[in-house]
């Protein structure tokens, strides 16, 4: 009897600290914002997220701060993207995966399915997120990363990941729908640095950027000349300026076509390598790639919802 007793006791004080333990989230830290939210779609209540890197912030020039170098360190997991985005943490991320579980989540995805980078023949072009099918395999990984660290909760994770996908394969027909009702001589997107190739390959629009894949090149005035005549050889009437990359060169492009005659104007700001502000629908990944489909293919001449797929775009086309 007494014996017995004791046993419960012990049986109630070794589930006591488990039960509390698992509880608690699981601190993630992940550099971009698009991975940030990609873990709190997957990881719900399950997961505590910092994302490093706020709207506006260019991750090509990013560097940790001695703030996020402490949230590393304490972090359950760090996500970073991986493919040479943020090229001046690699070798930060390097040293920490020696003391730390860290993951480069966008190096899973099939190498057949990547492009390649104009200036680095052993390189890819990091900015799959912006084709919702691409990134639907970093969501997939993330699942896994997540079921791994917490293998209780793999049920909670497959089922938000299957949502979470869903929510993708609805903007995937949405981007099909509306991109293509642009007449097709309009289909061209001119930016300031090379974000969109993904982009451009998944719904047939011819891509231009200023710069190339990475920003930290100055855009030679070679280069702005050549865009001044295709604009005006081509009448093209739109350019595009992105969140998170200065706008002085698209500036550059619509004096430099009003020199020649032929006015230019800016279609839109979009959110090429940062989200919209937090706590906004375009502080989401779905709300971010909402907003270019809808900023594009209206500025560009077809019809669209006015607010966007799900209704929710703060500013609306
Ligand atoms: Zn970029």
């Amino acid at each position: 009897m007494i014996r017995r007793r004791l046993l419960a006791a012990l049986a109630v004080a070794a589930t006591l600290p488990l039960a509390a333990w698992a509880e608690a989230p699981l601190k993630i830290v992940a550099t971009t914002g698009m991975i940030a939210d990609a873990v709190r779609q997957v990881g719900g209540d399950q997961v505590e997220v910092k994302g490093l890197m706020g709207p506006g912030i260019d991750p090509h020039a990013y560097r940790q701060t001695r703030t996020d170098i402490v949230a590393m360190t304490r972090a359950d997991l760090v996500l970073w993207h991986g493919l040479y985005l943020e090229a001046q943490m690699e070798d930060f991320f390097e040293d920490l995966s020696r003391k730390q579980t860290v993951v480069a989540v966008a190096e899973s995805v099939d190498k057949s399915k990547l492009r390649a980078h104009d200036d680095y023949a052993d390189k890819y072009d990091p900015h799959i997120w912006m084709s919702p099918a691409l990134w639907g395999e970093v969501v997939t990984e993330i699942q896994a990363t997540l079921t791994e660290a917490r293998p209780e909760s793999a049920d909670l994770f497959a089922a938000n990941a299957k949502a979470h996908l869903a929510e993708l394969d609805a903007l995937t027909a949405y981007a099909e729908q509306s991109l293509t009702a642009v007449p097709e001589e309009s289909r061209v997107l001119l930016t300031a640095h090379d974000a969109f190739g993904y982009f451009g390959a998944a719904y047939g629009y011819e891509v231009m950027g200023v710069q190339g894949i990475s920003t930290q090149s100055e855009a030679g005035l070679n280069r702005i000349g050549e865009l001044v005549d295709t604009l005006v050889d081509r009448q093209l009437t739109a350019v595009f300026v992105e969140s998170s990359v200065s706008d002085r060169s698209m500036r550059a492009l619509i004096e430099g076509a009003a020199a020649k005659g032929h006015e230019v104007s800016v279609g839109g700001e979009l959110f090429s390598d940062a989200m919209g502000v937090d706590s906004t629908y375009e502080g989401t990944y779905v709300g971010m790639l909402d907003h270019n489909i809808t900023v594009i293919a209206g500025a560009l001449g077809a019809n669209v919802p006015e607010r966007g797929l799900n209704g929710k775009l703060s500013a609306g086309f």
